[in-house]
């Protein structure tokens, strides 16, 4: 597996790196710094049309024959190289993706996929459940239909979306066993109701959903019902190293910023980079990056290779989220009270990147999942 990325990878990191500058940084100057402040629709849909116009809009979608057009090394590139800009307009270059839908065919496809590509509809995952447990969500499969009840504690989008990806456990019936399953649920179907809406501390919008007896046509159960864990495997990995590649991404541009600092006059008489003990702090976040980087790197690029890297990708999430966390938190230190006020990037930086230990499968989580597979396969060495 090659260390290095290709003349056509650097291209791409160097063509994402210049959009964020040259069209996300213009167009960000005008955007109220408040994180509760939302983002105007024409702004997004400006982003989206500039994003197109660059050719990055697409990156993260399948190609004509459903599949990824990219690979996962391009995507983390992308993902990282829109992080490091550290602008809140970065999240609407990349087109919306298939998610759990990648594998859709037939009417789902048609009135789910194509739409969602499209953008003209917007789905959210519901996995999450209240942790008091007293409302899972089950399905009881009837002939045609799939009867649901239960409730959804924590649906990222879920205000703006047209349908819902959830999972549920499927009761047994005569030919068929108990199984766990998605399901696609329209946002207007009898039965659906946003019971709570709130936001966490990135400033991200979640819905708290509760499913009435809703009663949905069988087949748009997503796929065939695996036995044990929900079936969202391999979008989950995507999904994660994307989260990792953000991190990354954060912490890239916390070190730019802090070095950038450290180099300034200071009311001390020499700059602060000048001082042992600031450059010691300093290593200390290039030593959390580059660990944090090798594992994001190496794991995409064992996937493209076709390896499994389902521990490698727990691992990378694992290290480049916490890591990404340790170097922000110096970055205050180093930046001073400024980096404190309300609203300053590096103080935005942090609540993000505290929600990331826990989106998409918290750290001790993912370390439990990461034990299991050690102790049933032995430790690969990755
Ligand atoms: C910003 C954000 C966006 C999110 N978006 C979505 C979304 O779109 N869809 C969705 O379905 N969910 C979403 N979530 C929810 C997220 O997936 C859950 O918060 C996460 O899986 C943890 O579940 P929990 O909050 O119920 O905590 P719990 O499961 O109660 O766990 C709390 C803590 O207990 C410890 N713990 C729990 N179980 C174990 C274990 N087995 N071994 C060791 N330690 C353990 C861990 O430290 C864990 O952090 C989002 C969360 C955040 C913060």
């Amino acid at each position: 597996v090659p260390e290095t990325l290709t003349a056509e990878q650097e291209a791409l990191r160097n063509r994402v790196g210049e959009f964020a500058d040259r069209v996300l940084a213009p167009l960000e100057s005008g955007l109220d710094r408040d994180r509760e402040s939302p983002v105007p629709a024409e702004l997004r849909k400006q982003v989206a049309a500039s994003a197109r116009a660059a050719g990055i809009h697409h990156l993260l979608q399948p190609a004509a024959d459903g599949r990824h057009g990219t690979g996962v090394i391009e995507r983390v590139i992308a993902v990282e190289t829109l992080a490091r800009a550290n602008l809140r307009l970065a999240r609407y270059a990349l087109g919306p993706e298939p998610g759990a839908l990648a594998a859709a065919a037939g009417r789902l496809r048609e009135r789910y996929l194509v739409p969602l590509l499209a953008g003209d509809k917007r789905s959210a995952l519901a996995i999450t459940e209240p942790r008091d447990g007293l409302s899972p969500t089950l399905g009881a499969r009837e002939t045609g239909i799939v009867r649901i009840s239960g409730r959804k504690s924590y649906v990222t989008g879920g205000a703006e979306a047209d349908f819902f990806v959830v999972s549920l456990t499927l009761a047994a019936t005569a030919e068929q066993p108990q199984a766990r399953a998605l399901v696609v649920i329209d946002r207007d179907a009898p039965g659906v109701r946003v019971e709570r809406s709130f936001h966490s501390a990135d400033g991200s919008g979640h819905v708290q959903l509760a499913f009435e007896d809703v009663r949905v046509p069988d087949d748009q159960l997503l796929m065939p019902p695996a036995q044990g864990r929900p079936p969202i495997g391999a979008g989950l990995n995507d999904l994660r190293l994307r989260v990792a590649a953000r991190a990354c991404g954060s912490a890239f541009w916390a070190i730019d910023h802090v070095t950038e600092r450290l180099r300034a006059p200071h009311r001390e008489g020499i700059p602060l980079g000048q001082r042992e003990g600031v450059r010691l702090r300093l290593a200390d976040m290039a030593l959390l990056l580059y660990a944090a980087r090798s594992a994001l790197y190496r794991t995409a690029r064992l996937a493209d290779h076709g390896h499994d890297v389902r521990h490698e990708v727990l691992v990378a999430k694992i290290l480049c989220t916490e890591n990404a966390v340790q170097v922000v938190d110096r970055a205050v230190l180093l930046a001073g009270g400024e980096a404190l006020i309300d609203g300053h990037p590096l103080e935005r930086m942090q609540r993000e990147l505290r929600t990331l230990l826990i989106a998409e499968g918290a750290s001790d989580v993912l370390r439990q999942s990461l034990g299991k597979g050690i102790v049933e396969r032995g430790f690969r060495g990755f």
